[in-house]
């Protein structure tokens, strides 16, 4: 059927959450979205799938790493992490005056 085709093809293109790793180890709770459980240790993180993400990579002070997270999904999901935060920065486009002064600061206090 061509109709289901059009459908199949309109969501998986478009939208990019599908591809947040965190989706694929954990799952939201039905009747509360912030509530993510982990898929490794049943652990429920209450702030939403961010936390989730915090909870798998570890290394967060306000979030327990996980204990029985497999390495390489450590790995994918810092990265995946990594990558947000580097794409949200250069998104902004913002010149960067503010830390050109900041560096001849500290460049004059070290000299
Ligand atoms: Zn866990």
């Amino acid at each position: 059927m061509s109709a289901n085709e059009d459908i199949g093809a309109l969501t998986g293109t478009g939208s990019t959450e599908h591809l947040d790793p965190g989706r694929k180890y954990g799952f939201p709770d039905p009747s509360n979205k912030v509530n993510w459980t982990c898929t490794f240790c049943k652990k429920v993180c209450k702030g939403g799938v961010y936390c989730l993400k915090q909870h798998l990579v570890g290394g967060f002070r306000n979030v327990t790493k996980c204990p029985t997270c497999l390495e390489h999904v450590r790995e994918e999901v810092k990265v995946f992490m990594i990558k947000k935060a580097e794409a949200k920065n250069v998104s902004q486009m913002m010149p960067s005056v503010d830390d050109a002064d900041e560096y001849d600061d500290v460049e004059e206090l070290g000299t």
